[in-house]
Order: C-alpha cells, then structure tokens, then sequence
C-alpha cells in the first residue's frame, strides 16, 4: 500500500467543519467570528513517550489527549488538528487500532483531522490541534492574584505509578496496575472543566510534567508563591482507595509524576462554588489543595502548618 492509499483508507473521512479538509494542498477553514485561536503541538516519540508493545488504539488516544489538554488548559474549544506520521512500516492492524483511537476521541470532542503529513522512518506521532476561545477569554499562566485559591481537576499520580510498575521499582496487585495503567496509556482530557472555568480561573497549565513543576510555571509567570496543603495533595491517587502507596512514592508520583493531564488552576476564593458546581456538571472532580502567596517559594505545608522537606523537581527532556 503507497502512501495516498494509506491516507485515503485510514485517515480520510468528509470534511465536516472544514470548509477543505484531506486531500488538497492546504485545509482550509473558517474560524468563528470574535474568536482567537488557539495552537499547540505534541509529539510522541517511541521509546521516550511510549513503549513499541502499546496498544496502537491506545496510542492514537494519547496522541490526541495530550494536546486537547493543552486546549483545555487555555480554556480553548477544540475545533481541528494535523496528524503528522512517521511509520517504519504500513502495518495495517496497526493503523486501524491507531486511528480507531484517534478518531474516538477526536469525535467526543468536536475535533476534526484536517490534514496532516505521512513518513517512512522511526515511529513518531506528532500533532498540531486548533481551537477557538472568544477574543481575550484564554486563560494564561500569568493571570494568578495573591489570596487565590489553588486547584486541581481529577486524579495525580497513578501514571506514574505505572510508569513505575512497568519498570519494575514497585509491585502492583494486577487491579491497581491496570487502573494505573488506564491512567498512563488512556488520559482524560478535561475540555469541559476548562473551556467552563473561562472567567472564573485567574491562570491554568495542564500537569504533563507533575504538579510541582508545572504550577511553578503558574507561579514564575505570575511571579507569586504558593502554600500547598499536603493532606490534600495526598488523598489525589485514584488507587489510594485499593492500594497504600508507601509516603515517599506517593509524594514522588503526586508532586512530580508526569503525565497527569489534569489542569491546575488558580481562582478567586469568591469564585469556589462556581467552580465546584462547573465541577460537579461536567462530572471531572475538583480539589482545593492551597493558596497563593506573595512569597515567591512554593512551599509543601502539613497538616499543622509545618513546612515539609521537598526534593521534587518536573520532568525535563535534558535534565
Ligand atoms: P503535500 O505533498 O502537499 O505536502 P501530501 O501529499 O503530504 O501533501 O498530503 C496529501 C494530503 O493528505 C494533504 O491534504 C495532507 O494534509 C493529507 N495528509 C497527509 N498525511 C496525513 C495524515 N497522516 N493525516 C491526515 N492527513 C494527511
Ligand atoms: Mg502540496
């Protein structure tokens, strides 16, 4: 099979929202009158993002995933994206699982493929998405206010606690492993929760690289500090309820795990239940876990208010 045919049969369909879509030179689309766009790239790479055995529907759910959280986390609508291919070889069975994945996800979110690119070489799975948010409502990194509560949507750390079983530091009961496992290789992104927190959320990232680094981004942009509330940082394992997790991982996985793609968010404390009822009708738990500060630190408080140790440092590519 050549490369059009393979485009034709696995990644064509009709062009719903694109006025052009696959197939001509340039996609061509319209955005919606008031609107900014919203643009972002992710790229996963075989053997640094994921493992060559991962089930290929799953990946092309993860490829997806990962940037309609970056829309989320901006509080954009998904509206398009290119899907940019590099494969070793046409493996039929295999882009067929890929694009089921790809397309299931893509469908729950309004989100059409418009084009794209198709190469032989290493497998590597890039994307470029699209959405829209009406003009000046993008919520940035900066926008954080001293006073503002802290948020995060969902469940921490149970990807990397897979990521973990996988290399084989830790020992799951075969239940707990998969619903980590469903963590790392099937996120949720939370597009409701952010496009809903457009003017009640002050700033926004999503968490890919952990909580710790990825709202120190938050906090540098918006040059302000933060005091976190440990007990709550503590209860966000969705394995919490089947499995206890010795404290020195559960911190490592909560704080820095990686590959969360939940949103943290800052918000006026007049604004808490607005968002605990945006939580409750888009169905993505919410939880409180601190407050800003003028300080510029980023401090772990115990229950008692003692300031715990922390060594926990993001995910970075060339750390
Ligand atoms: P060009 O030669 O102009 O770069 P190509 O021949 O690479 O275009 O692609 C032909 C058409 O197929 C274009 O509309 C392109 O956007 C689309 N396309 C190529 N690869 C993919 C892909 N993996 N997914 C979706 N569309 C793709
Ligand atoms: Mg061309």
């Amino acid at each position: 099979m050549g490369e059009f045919e393979l485009i034709e049969r696995y990644f064509k369909r009709a062009a719903r929202q694109a006025d052009v879509g696959i197939g001509d030179d340039c996609a061509i689309w319209t955005p919606t009158p008031g609107h900014q766009l919203a643009i972002s790239a992710d790229m996963l790479v075989e053997g640094r993002h994921f493992l060559s055995t991962v089930n290929p529907c799953d990946l092309g759910h993860k490829a997806l995933a990962v940037n309609l959280s970056d829309l989320a986390a901006c509080g954009a609508t998904p509206r398009a994206f290119l899907l940019s291919l590099s494969l070793p070889r046409v493996d039929e069975e295999w882009l067929s699982g890929f694009s089921t994945g790809l397309f299931a996800l893509a469908d729950a979110h309004g989100c059409e493929l418009i084009g794209g690119d198709t190469t032989q070489g290493p497998l590597n799975v890039s994307i470029t998405v699209m959405g829209e948010v009406p003009v000046r409502q993008a919520i940035l990194r900066s926008g954080a206010q001293v006073g503002d509560d802290v948020y995060v949507s969902g469940h921490l750390g149970d990807a990397r606690l897979a990521l973990e079983a996988f290399r084989g530091t830790v020992s799951l009961p075969q239940a707990v492993f998969e619903l980590a496992r469903a963590r790392l290789e099937r996120p949720t992104p939370r597009t409701a929760l952010g496009v809903g927190l457009r003017g009640l959320a002050t700033a926004m990232a999503d968490i890919s690289d952990g909580l710790w680094g990825d709202l120190g981004h938050i906090l540098n942009a918006s040059r302000l500090g933060a005091d976190l509330h440990f007990p709550a940082i503590s209860n966000l394992m969705l394995t919490r309820d089947t499995w206890t997790c010795p404290a020195d991982l559960l911190q490592q996985c909560v704080l820095s795990g990686g590959d969360d793609y939940e949103l943290v968010f800052t918000s006026h404390p007049s604004h808490h239940h607005q968002v605990m009822s945006l939580s409750e009708s888009c169905n993505t738990p919410v939880t409180r876990i601190g407050h800003i500060t003028a300080d510029p630190r980023l401090l772990l408080l115990s229950k008692d208010g003692r300031v715990l140790p922390n060594t926990f440092r993001s995910f970075d590519h060339f750390a």
